[in-house]
């Protein structure tokens, strides 16, 4: 009997990605392995095929759902499982980090607090190539299926699951981690520290930078969670266009042709005096820190946009006592993430006949071959989210 063999995309270098073939192993007692329903492409992923020159071939993809086709005896133990008992053919989505329960974040916070763990490890999310650690992301090392860019995925012990409602399309459950991102940044806004009632309100003025999925989805979650007023800002009127139409914003503005001070001066206007919070989900320095003059006294800032530095090593100036100290703001970012606001997204995306979280997806594809072409188009004007799935 032939084994069957699957395939998985492996970032090999600058825009370059290789389809490699490894045979799809059978889940040990503690484990499940899933066949790759959809995946979607995330902004990182884009990143990581963007760094100069030959890389040493990892496996990319956090962002993917699909059907369980073995499942160790002992799995339903091991993995932790929103939804009840799983089964072989059970639809799934995964959160796509296992924490090392060691470290003091992991002590301190408790397990599955991802990004702040000392040995946090992501499906496809980042490059560990330690071969002495069973968990890493070389291909050629069993169990060969290690992230989203492939047809099959092994799900270690450890790893948190949701179950996919029947009727629930694959790239719906695979918004799931640019979701819990979007809902995370603004369960960060409603913490009242300090007590002053500062916290998130229907009294609420909310700024988005930055028209992408995540940017959209979190305006979304203040609309619906009944924010007096939700700003969002972009260089493309098309994707203003897309997040009028799926988020219900009231100001959509594209701030391209504008100054520094202009944007400042503009959101000011708007907001009359300021937002109470700002969610900056655009990937460059220079709007954090137009973010951060555009927040209201005792408001909030939360970066989302500018997650990785990738050995640009930006500086930046600001004015410490007038942007810091003067306006006693909270800043924070969306880097920790739990799995249980994980859950409170997946809850939200289940409402997706109600919210049109579909038209998101502007590119669809159905082989691991258009990763890169897509990829390619992620500065279009009119790119939002791209999401590949399969076929068979
Ligand atoms: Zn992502
Ligand atoms: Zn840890």
């Amino acid at each position: 009997m032939s084994e069957t063999m699957g395939k998985v995309a492996v970032n090999t270098g600058y825009y370059s990605m290789e389809i490699q073939e490894y045979p799809v192993p059978e889940a040990r007692d503690d484990a499940a392995v899933i066949k790759i329903e959809t995946f979607c492409i995330c902004g990182s992923d884009q990143h990581f095929v963007k760094l100069p020159g030959t890389h040493k071939g990892g496996t990319e993809g956090h962002e993917f759902m699909g059907r369980i086709i073995s499942l160790g005896k002992d799995a339903n133990k091991t993995l932790k499982v929103y939804g009840g008992e799983l089964k072989v053919g059970d639809r799934i989505v995964v959160y796509p980090h296992i924490t090392c329960g060691k470290c003091d974040t992991c002590l301190r916070f408790g397990d599955g607090v991802c990004g702040v763990c000392d040995d946090d490890y992501i499906y496809g999310g980042v490059f560990d190539m330690d071969t002495g650690k069973e968990m890493n992301h070389v291909p050629e090392q069993w169990p060969h299926f290690k992230g989203g860019f492939a047809q099959y995925c092994y799900l270690f012990p450890g790893t948190y699951v949701w179950k996919v409602p029947d009727d629930m399309p694959g790239e719906i459950a695979a918004l799931l981690d640019p979701c819990a991102v979007a809902m995370r940044a603004v369960e960060q806004v409603m913490t009242p520290i300090g007590g002053t009632g500062e916290g998130f309100s229907t009294t609420s003025r909310c700024l988005v930078i930055g028209a992408g999925a995540i940017s959209i989805m979190t305006a979304m979650i203040l609309r619906e969670m009944g924010a007096k007023q939700v700003i969002i800002t972009d260089f493309f009127d098309e994707k203003l266009a897309k997040a009028k139409e799926i988020a219900k914003v009231d100001e959509a503005v594209n701030v391209a042709d504008m100054t520094s001070d202009e944007r400042v001066e503009k959101i000011l206007e708007l907001t009359e005096g300021g937002a109470h919070v700002v969610i900056n989900a655009a990937n460059h320095p220079s709007t954090c820190i137009e973010g951060l003059r555009m927040v209201r006294k005792c408001g909030y800032y939360v970066e989302i946009g500018n997650a990785m530095d990738f050995g640009a090593h930006y500086m930046s100036e600001i004015n410490i006592p007038a942007v810091v100290f003067e306006k006693n703001a909270h800043i924070t970012s969306v880097v920790a993430n739990t799995p249980q606001c994980f859950d409170r997204s997946f809850e939200f995306l289940k409402r997706w006949k109600e919210l049109p979280f579909d038209k998101l997806i502007t590119h669809r594809f159905t082989t691991l071959e258009e990763i890169i072409p897509v990829m390619k188009k992620m500065g279009d004007r009119d790119f939002i989210k791209a999401a590949c799935t399969f076929e068979d």
